[in-house]
């Protein structure tokens, strides 16, 4: 039969498997056995609804056999078994596709990380073996069929005798070689030590037959070996166990494993509920975004289980949107097994459940920041967006669930800090939150804005995220402090004097300034302003849409045409005032020259694209030639 070749992204991983360094090669065994384990509880839970399917639920089980000379492992499940299609679908192709970058000469470490990041299924068989059948009847077919692959050249489906709904999986093992003792995959005690490590908590059993020494004649040394079938795993499902006998391994393992990460989870958290619903869950925060977090594929959502066992991989009402990141399982007896997930999903439990486990997690991670603030940090550094997404989303409705949870970066403390830290650290004189947008913390350092609330010694919070202003629109004040963008135009930080005397200026020279508004109808006022220090203008804005806002709009695909309403200010002590003042006197075009070029730096400085750079680099040029 013809050699079906697996499509070239597979390929490339498949490749990478067969070649890989990758040091824990252990894994694959973990692998297979949750992917039966996964099978067998498709089929029970079907056979729950299904009253053709004939399942008995003491006789499921995973059964390991090996054979040392013929050097293969077998996995066998009694689960739901492949059809032709889904062993076509599931094995000739990665489903989970995505954007993967394969470099020419990668590092070991690359390699390893993409091998990590695809969550290593299936494929890491190939780490261990050369050749590999998958033969497998499912419960919706008559016929079994057999996957065979030697790897990267392809593989073939054929016809096949099985006569028991579920999957075989044959491995040849590879042959030992300087590097590997691949002999090790072939020997009961290590295949023991094996599942106890990895799979330990699976809930089904999962068996071996193994060999006894036992001493028959004590003065002659003498031993009979007898064999016998032997249930390697406690079946006690990790979140089921007493907490002080779990060790740290053990969750990371659990969670590396039934989550597909290849890096331990930052955070663990294991508790339990009784009352009115009852339940278990153990939840984690992973330590880094999984490679499709930010894509559509992303499906948030935790294992629901109904004592142990489980009925929807990942039930998303468990999790609002801001907690998406968060994975982990819930267990509860108090959810039916019998119901289908439709009215599931609308059970009185499962809603108590949801409300909770929100709330634990909210605490938990004020507690993180509140005792390791490094941790949290490291935390809010991958999944702070997320989070501030979560205040400004659904109109703000979860802002106060939410607003003790975010960090900025302060100008003061030059480091992340919250919202309850700022207002705490206030000078008395002080009575708005000040904050500051741009592309970069340098960037925003040297604003001219800044300088003049830097100089009364308040502290600024700069955003640097595109989030954090819409974030803090969405917050609108916290313990009765508003915020206030820098770059707003009344910041009401002058004396009354001073107000009065920049007042005069502007009324004194309104015939100059309205000669400027004309010439740069984009801004709605030109004014004289006593507020910035070293820098001779700056764009402020009036009304709700700041400069930062605007370029997010702007970039977004269906431009609404959202402006912020900008006012050109000059600094009226630098020598630029009274050089315009002059010019406006004695040579209105060169007057009007200036006002361009000097709009132009407003621009510049704001981040803002000139129109017409060509244009403003020629009266540049003709000033200077003067
Ligand atoms: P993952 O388990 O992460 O989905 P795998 O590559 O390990 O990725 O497996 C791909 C798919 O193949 C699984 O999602 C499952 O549908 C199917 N599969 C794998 N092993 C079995 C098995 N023993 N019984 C039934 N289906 C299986």
């Amino acid at each position: 039969m013809a050699k079906k070749q697996f499509k070239s992204e597979s390929k490339r991983l498949l490749d990478l498997m067969i070649n890989s360094i990758y040091t824990n090669k252990d894994i694959f065994l973990r692998e297979l056995i949750s992917n039966a384990s996964d099978a067998i509880d498709k089929l029970y839970y079907r056979s729950l609804t299904d009253k053709k399917l004939k399942v008995k639920k003491d006789k499921l089980e995973i059964f390991i056999e090996f054979d040392k000379d013929a050097r293969t492992l077998t996995i066998r499940d009694n689960g739901c078994g492949m059809t032709k299609e889904e062993l076509e679908n599931n094995l000739g192709t990665i489903a989970k596709s995505g954007s993967l970058e394969f470099k020419e000469n990668m590092t070991n470490e690359e390699k390893s990380s993409i091998i990590g990041q695809f969550g290593v299924g299936f494929y890491s068989s190939f780490m261990v073996s050369d050749n590999i059948k998958v033969t497998s009847l499912s419960a919706d077919s008559d016929k079994a069929y057999c996957f065979e692959s030697s790897g990267v050249d392809g593989y073939t489906i054929e016809e096949a005798t099985k006569k028991e709904i579920g999957t075989e999986i044959l491995l040849h093992i590879k042959e030992d070689s300087d590097e590997f003792n691949y002999s090790k995959y072939l020997d009961e005690y290590e295949l023991k030590t094996l599942v106890k490590k990895y799979s330990d908590y699976i809930s089904y059993p999962i068996k071996m037959e193994v060999t006894h020494h036992e001493l028959v004649d004590s003065e002659k040394h003498e031993y009979k070996d007898t064999k016998e079938v032997e249930i390697l795993n406690s079946m006690v499902p990790i979140w089921k166990k007493k907490k002080s006998d779990i060790k740290e391994e053990d969750y990371n393992n659990f969670y590396m494993d039934k989550f597909n990460d290849y890096d331990k989870p930052l955070e663990v958290i294991n508790y339990k509920v009784e009352g009115m619903t009852s339940y278990n869950a153990l939840l984690f925060i992973p330590s880094h975004a999984p490679s499709d977090y930010y894509t559509q594929d992303y499906e948030k959502g935790l294992a629901l289980y109904s004592n142990g066992v489980m009925i929807m991989e990942k039930c998303s009402d468990l999790l609002p949107d801001y907690f998406s990141f968060i994975k982990g399982i819930v267990d509860s007896e108090d959810l039916s097994l019998n119901i289908s997930r439709e009215l599931l999903q609308e059970s009185q439990s499962l809603n108590v459940i949801e409300k909770n486990i929100e709330s634990k997690i909210r605490k938990e991670l004020e507690n993180m920041m509140k005792n390791d603030r490094d941790k949290y940090i490291s935390f809010f550094k991958t999944f702070g967006v997320q989070l501030k997404y979560g205040v400004y989303n659904n109109f703000g409705m979860d802002k106060d669930k939410l607003k003790d949870l975010v960090m900025f970066y302060s100008s003061k403390h030059e480091k992340l800090i919250s919202l309850a830290e700022y207002v705490s650290s206030m000078k008395d004189d002080q009575k708005e939150i000040y904050y500051a947008s741009g592309s970069s913390i340098s960037k925003i350092d040297s604003m001219p804005q800044v300088e003049q609330v830097k100089d009364k010694e308040f502290d600024i919070l700069y955003l640097t995220d595109y989030v954090d202003e819409f974030c803090i629109t969405a917050l609108q004040e916290y313990e009765g402090k508003k915020f206030k963008n820098v770059s707003d135009g009344d910041l009401d930080l002058e004396s009354d004097t001073e107000k009065e005397e920049i007042k005069k200026t502007n009324e004194d020279y309104s015939d100059l300034l309205k000669m400027m508004n004309d010439e740069i109808k984009e801004v709605s006022e030109v004014r004289f302003s006593n507020k910035l220090k070293t820098h001779p203008v700056c764009l402020t804005t009036k009304g709700d849409v700041s400069i930062e806002m605007q370029k997010v709009f702007d970039a977004m695909p269906n431009d609404m045409g959202i402006k912020a309403e900008k006012v050109l200010e000059i600094n009226e002590k630098h020598p630029i005032s009274e050089k315009l003042k002059k010019l406006y006197k004695k040579d209105k075009d060169e007057f009007k020259k200036y006002t361009k070029i000097l709009y132009s730096e407003a621009l510049m400085i704001a981040g803002l694209p000139i129109e017409d750079p060509a244009e403003v680099s020629k009266l540049i040029c003709e000033v200077l030639s003067k």
